[in-house]
């Protein structure tokens, strides 16, 4: 094959390479009647006050049912979905399915929560995001400040300026927004400073090894001051002892998700958790 190498360009179609490609025109087109067949389903995890342990919000996270394949997480379908443009249809089901589920469950009388919808990089890059979102709100009936988009932090840096006016045009619609995986980036604090966010959801690497006096806990602790200085709220995610829990109070986080609480779970599941008004009580 070395040989080989030298003189042509073979090895541009190695099997492994064949065999990949093959492999994502496969996932391209089980991922397109994925999105016919509705295979794709939400599942919520709720996010919980420090004030009083009540869930006031819930992230909808994607899963795939797949006919063989059982549920398939993000991780396995999403970058491939960004890649091949698929996440924009992908991405508007979601946010119409959970502006959908939460106007539901606000019709069906439960206390009210906020829902948090995960925006992909492509999909922010899109310039008609805010009248796709506008659109499903007013087919929905939701009211904006019941919908969350969480951003990640790279994708937010990624076009500072840019981030500013989109972010400013869905801020005066009257959603929520929040930076998701922060820390994980390499933010600009004048940046940051800048973007009208209401949030600030620190990574939840930094959650999972914290503990009191190691350097997670510093980190954590000092995004938490952050927040408070730049009067941005700050959610913990990935909370899942109460040790974690109880630092995190101390240092005045504003909200915590985590397996602590609750996993995501699917729509049945969350309803009976807002039905029975569950509440953390450590
Ligand atoms: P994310 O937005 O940072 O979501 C948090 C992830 O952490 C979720 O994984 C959640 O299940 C997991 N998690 C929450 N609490 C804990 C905990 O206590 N311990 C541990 N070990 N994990 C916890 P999930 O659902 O697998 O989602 C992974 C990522 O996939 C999300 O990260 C998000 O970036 C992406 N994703 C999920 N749903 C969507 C979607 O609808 N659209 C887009 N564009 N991306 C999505
Ligand atoms: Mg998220
Ligand atoms: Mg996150
Ligand atoms: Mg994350």
């Amino acid at each position: 094959l070395a040989k080989e190498k030298g003189r042509n360009n073979y090895q541009l179609y190695t099997p492994t390479m064949n065999e990949k490609a093959f492999e994502r025109l496969e996932m391209e087109s089980s991922l397109r009647r994925a999105l016919e067949q509705q295979e794709f389903v939400l599942f919520y995890q709720p996010k919980i006050s420090i004030e009083n342990g009540q869930i006031i919000g819930m992230e909808a996270l994607i899963r795939w049912q797949h006919p063989q394949r059982g549920l398939v997480p993000p991780v396995e379908f999403i970058p491939i979905a960004e890649d091949t443009g698929l996440i924009v249809p992908i991405g508007e089901w979601v946010l119409r399915t959970a502006c959908i589920q939460n106007k539901e469950w606000q019709k069906a009388g439960y206390t009210p929560i906020r829902v948090a919808v995960n925006i992909s990089s492509r999909q922010f890059q899109l310039q008609n995001l805010a009248d796709t979102i506008s659109r499903i709100l007013a087919e929905t009936g939701l009211e904006p400040n019941w919908l969350e988009l969480e951003i990640t932090e790279s994708v937010a840096m990624e076009n500072g300026e840019y981030t500013i006016q989109m972010l400013e045009k869905l801020t005066k619609m009257g959603i929520q927004l929040s930076i998701d995986d922060f820390g994980t980036g390499y933010s600009s604090l004048s940046y940051l400073n800048r973007f009208p966010i209401n949030k600030l959801k620190i990574d939840k690497s930094f959650i999972t090894n914290l503990s009191r006096g190691n350097e997670d806990a510093a980190i954590a602790s000092t995004v938490i001051v952050l927040g408070r200085s730049l009067r941005i709220g700050v959610v913990a995610e990935g909370v899942e002892t109460p040790e974690q829990y109880n630092f995190l109070k101390e240092c005045n986080c504003d909200e915590m998700q985590g397996y602590l609480f609750s996993k995501p779970v699917p729509a049945k599941e969350f309803e009976r958790m807002l039905k029975e008004r569950i509440y953390y009580n450590p």
